[in-house]
């Protein structure tokens, strides 16, 4: 399987960088080898001292496809779950600077702790799903899918021009505002709709 994760799909997380809507997904890959399951603590790494987390709605392709058409892409995603795409930001803006790829920065092992995942048909409006992040009780991030700039059919329809998806594969759908730094210690909990789906501590 494979991990593929939108960059900026957020109005208000485009805004506070002063940056214009995309006109057409951004999007980045992890290998499986960044999964983190059940819960399982994940280890701050070496080589970055500024590990930030983004949390993000993840979506489970249910079936294989390429040049999957928009009205067609709700069929090939059946189970939504809650994710970390975690992102060492100093070795980003190292990357960034010089004009190179991020995978050093995002697709390190362990960088996509994903929780449980609920049924589609668990929810009654996929354009109105809320989710959240608390790291120690404190409440972190704090979004709803009715706040992105792509909507999962657009991302599914966008990727699977270029990109053959297949069964098993997962979709980060992008972060709202209030990404920041972790630490060792920490303890984070994500919500779907109010229901705890993830939970786990950084070591
Ligand atoms: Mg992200």
């Amino acid at each position: 399987m494979k991990i593929i994760c939108i960059g900026r799909n957020y109005i208000e997380h485009a805004k506070e960088l002063n940056n214009p809507v995309p006109k057409k997904p951004v999007f980045f890959m992890k290998p499986d080898t960044a999964l983190l399951q059940k819960n399982n603590p994940f280890f701050y790494p070496e080589f970055s001292k500024d590990v930030h987390y983004e949390t993000e709605l993840v979506l489970k392709i249910n079936r294989n496809g390429r040049h999957i058409e928009e009205r067609f892409a709700n069929k090939y995603f059946d189970e939504i779950g809650i994710g970390i795409d975690f992102t060492a930001r100093d070795v980003q803006a190292e990357c960034k600077a010089k004009g190179l790829p991020w995978e050093i920065a995002k697709a390190f092992d362990q960088s996509a702790p994903v929780g449980k995942f609920l049924p589609k048909t668990h929810f009654p409006d996929l354009k109105n799903i809320q989710f959240m992040l608390k790291v120690n009780g404190e409440v972190r991030q704090n979004g709803t899918s009715a706040d992105m700039i792509f909507t999962f059919d657009q991302i599914i329809a966008y990727i699977s021009q270029f990109i053959t998806l297949k069964t098993g594969d997962l979709i980060f759908t992008g972060t709202p505002e209030g990404v920041g730094p972790t630490s060792t210690n920490d303890h984070f909990e994500a919500f779907i709709n109010g229901k705890k789906l993830l939970e786990f501590n950084v070591k």
